[in-house]
């Protein structure tokens, strides 16, 4: 579990204005928060399998400090029960959690309201990593999951974990995620976080939290599963306008 750092710290209780806390209530137990498209790609997973020579690209600091997170990566426990429903562990998963705030850095509450051209900021910040069975991972991913053309299987899964009345009322929770994924995904300004996670020092935690910032804020994205993923949707998109952009 990871400590609060930064711009979290003045929190009291983080999750009471994050921006899925709100439909997160109908998920007990597995919330599938999806990643606003701004920051698509920006995670540890991608950093960690970036070749040294591209993050030489951005920084001659760089290549190092990317050796050093794979390193990391690599060496997460991938071996033992789901945190979930407690099967067989497998992959990880990271726990981002979303908010966005007022022109004094205060938490506000995602509602209708919220335009991203009054001033408002996003704040991304990983709590902690999980160890996820593979259902619960695409469970969590429901966005990911629907174009990979696993919509149902994904859906279901969700379904049983958090032990939800029928699949028509999973669908429209997840409409509701949708709908926040979506003004999220509006902010045009972000922030990226991390807390403090096991396992990783102090000086790593910093770097790796300026890097990520660095490569949002310099419009760099690695081009992995975000990039390919939303490309694809956009093609979909054209012919499907109902479908809305769901990187994961
Ligand atoms: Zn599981």
């Amino acid at each position: 579990m990871g400590g609060k750092t930064g711009l979290i710290k003045g929190f009291n209780r983080i999750t009471d204005f994050e921006a899925y806390s709100k439909v997160c209530e109908s998920f007990p137990k597995l919330c599938p928060r999806l990643v606003p498209s701004p920051l698509w790609g920006l995670s540890l997973a991608n950093l960690a399998r970036m070749e040294p020579r591209i993050a030489s690209v951005i920084s001659d600091n760089y290549p190092e400090l990317v050796e050093r997170i794979s390193v990391y990566w690599m060496s997460l426990d991938r071996d033992g029960e789901c945190q979930i429903c407690g099967g067989k562990g497998n992959e990880i998963d990271e726990d981002w959690l979303y908010f966005v705030l007022d022109d004094r850095g205060k938490p506000v509450s995602i509602t209708a309201e919220i335009n991203a051209k009054i001033n408002c900021r996003g704040l991304a910040y990983l709590r902690a990593f999980r160890l996820l069975c593979s259902s619960c991972h695409l469970a969590k991913h429901q966005g990911y999951a629907m174009i990979q053309g696993r919509k149902s299987e994904a859906l279901e899964w969700l379904q049983k974990v958090n032990g939800l009345g029928s699949l028509d009322e999973a669908d429209q929770l997840v409409g509701k995620a949708l709908d926040i994924h979506s003004r999220l995904s509006d902010i045009g300004k972000w922030d990226l976080e991390i807390g403090r996670l096991e396992g990783m020092d102090e000086e790593t935690r910093k770097s790796v939290q300026k890097l990520l910032n660095h490569m949002y804020s310099s419009g760099f994205r690695l081009d992995g599963v975000g990039y390919t993923t939303h490309r694809r949707l956009q093609i979909g998109l054209n012919s499907s306008p109902n479908r809305r952009p769901t990187p994961s």
